[in-house]
């Protein structure tokens, strides 16, 4: 258990993953903001905590995730100003916010459903912890750390930061801060730009609002986390976990929040995952490459060449390490397609291999070498290189090249088992989805003998097999390059 080591944002190095309890872990990851269709953004800390989930469990640790829905507070410019991200959007299409909140919420668990995630401990809605909220707020302004203005409650980032660092995680100091804030002076009830909302109070207009000690009002984004990780997890916790786009300000806020509430940073270890990029372009709404899963899913959006099965985005995403960013591409995809069938052929070949006296490969040696890559903050590609490297020498074997014992076999399905299906979460994914698979071969026949059809005039043979196959889900298309298949949408 004591081999794993991550990488911890808070000291910027890997460090030996040590739990506050012995046989236990509590790790909190923000979840998603549900305005909005899930999409590859929501995917990649879903996928990456979800592996170091199933790993810290694989490891023998018990372990409480929390995993939280955002359904208020967060803002549209993601700090202090502007409407409500869900309110404005039930405002636009006349609906109750909890109406909006409910649709998307549902819409994110039906896309990590088919991405295999599994479900977290507990998932926590902002809205239903107000009253933990306000009673945090009420702890830090009487310890000192805020204060009220006009019906809004504000932390006091300099007088925290007289006693403590704040920016100590996202490594900035709080007179860079100062100097790139713009002097908005008259404008705010905050004494100091740095500041941040920890209660803010509700314009009449304002639908999302509950009464406090300071008036009606609802809560800043940064406080629900805070609130929600101290009341399941404890005032101090094992992991704390999101994308790199929260550690400043939304995580640099919480450990504010915990220490001058708790005098506890919170968290001992910070995991963030890196972004994505499509076509080495950022994704966004306005750049025309926004794509949702549920688009990746079916092949619905212009960019996309095929459609793309859950799995294959999964995978794709464990090609590469975590912390690194991820570009995401139609070749890149159709790459890790054929990859991910490359490995569950490699499985299916090793249960029907015969076994020899003696080995010719190290089975231990790769045993030994894909736990090292995981323990070294979860190397996800680094292990599938040594699978795919075994994937080849199982092809050899099956060709004679090579020799496997009956207790090697056994212990390399055991080890494709573990990683693949266990901490992977891989699925094999419909044969014939792929165009390399016998089912694709099979079309593959059936298309020549409707061309064959067609070139003898033979038309209600050629329109037999377009209409069998129509009758089967699969569309088919004369183009001039030639005749392609694919499912229906
Ligand atoms: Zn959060």
């Amino acid at each position: 258990m004591d081999n794993l080591k991550i990488y911890n944002t808070i000291s910027g190095s890997k460090e030996i993953f040590q739990p506050i309890s012995t046989d236990s872990v509590t790790m909190y990851v923000c979840g998603p903001t549900v305005y909005g269709e899930p999409h590859l953004g929501h995917a990649r800390p879903a996928i990456t905590f979800d592996i170091l989930f199933r790993y810290l469990k694989h490891l023998g640790y018990k372990v409480r995730y929390v995993r939280n829905i955002t359904d208020v507070g967060h803002l549209l410019n993601d700090a202090d100003e502007g409407g409500d991200k869900i309110g404005e959007k039930a405002k636009s299409l006349k609906l109750e916010p909890m109406e909006v909140a409910h649709f998307y919420t549902k819409k994110y668990h039906e896309s990590m459903y088919q991405l295999n995630v599994e479900n977290p401990s507990i998932e926590p809605l902002a809205s239903g912890h107000i009253i933990e909220q306000i009673e945090m707020i009420k702890k830090i302004i009487d310890n000192g750390f805020a204060y009220e203005a006009r019906g809004s409650v504000y932390f006091d980032v300099i007088k925290y930061n007289e006693s403590n660092h704040y920016g100590i995680l996202s490594r900035r100091k709080v007179e860079d801060m100062l100097e790139n804030t713009r002097d908005l002076e008259g404008q705010s009830d905050k004494k100091n730009q740095v500041d941040f909302a920890l209660w803010k109070k509700a314009s009449p207009e304002h639908i999302m609002r509950w009464p406090s000690p300071w008036g009606d009002g609802f809560p800043g984004w940064h406080l629900e986390c805070s609130a929600m990780s101290c009341k399941y997890l404890g005032e101090q916790f094992d992991i704390h976990g999101g994308g790199m786009d929260l550690v400043f300000p939304h995580h640099e806020a919480e450990i504010a929040q915990c220490c001058a509430a708790n005098n506890n940073k919170g968290a001992k270890y910070w995991m963030h995952n890196n972004m994505i990029t499509i076509g080495g372009q950022k994704m966004g709404k306005s750049l025309g490459n926004f794509i949702t899963l549920s688009e990746f899913f079916k092949g619905d959006h212009e960019k996309l060449a095929q459609s793309y099965h859950p799995m294959v985005i999964r995978f794709f995403l464990l090609q590469a390490h975590y912390r690194s960013t991820v570009d995401f591409s139609n070749e890149a995809l159709q790459a890790a397609e054929k990859g991910l069938i490359r490995l569950f052929n490699a499985m299916k070949t090793l249960s029907e291999l015969n076994s020899h006296e003696k080995s010719t490969i190290d089975v231990l040696l790769y045993t030994s070498k894909c736990e090292q890559a995981m323990n070294d903050d979860l190397n996800t590609p680094i292990v599938l290189s040594y699978l795919f490297e075994l994937a080849k020498l199982i092809n050899s074997t099956k060709q004679g090249e090579n020799k496997l014992s009956k207790q090697d076999i056994h212990q390399l399905i055991d080890l494709f088992e573990k990683y693949v299906i266990n901490i992977f979460g891989l699925q094999p994914i419909q044969k014939f989805k792929s165009k390399d698979s016998d089912s694709g071969n099979l079309m593959q026949l059936l298309l020549e003998l409707r061309n064959q059809a067609k070139d003898t005039k033979d038309w209600v043979t050629a329109d037999k097999i377009r209409n069998d196959l129509n009758n089967l889900n699969i569309e088919i298309k004369d183009t001039k390059d030639g005749t392609t298949w694919s499912y229906k949408k």
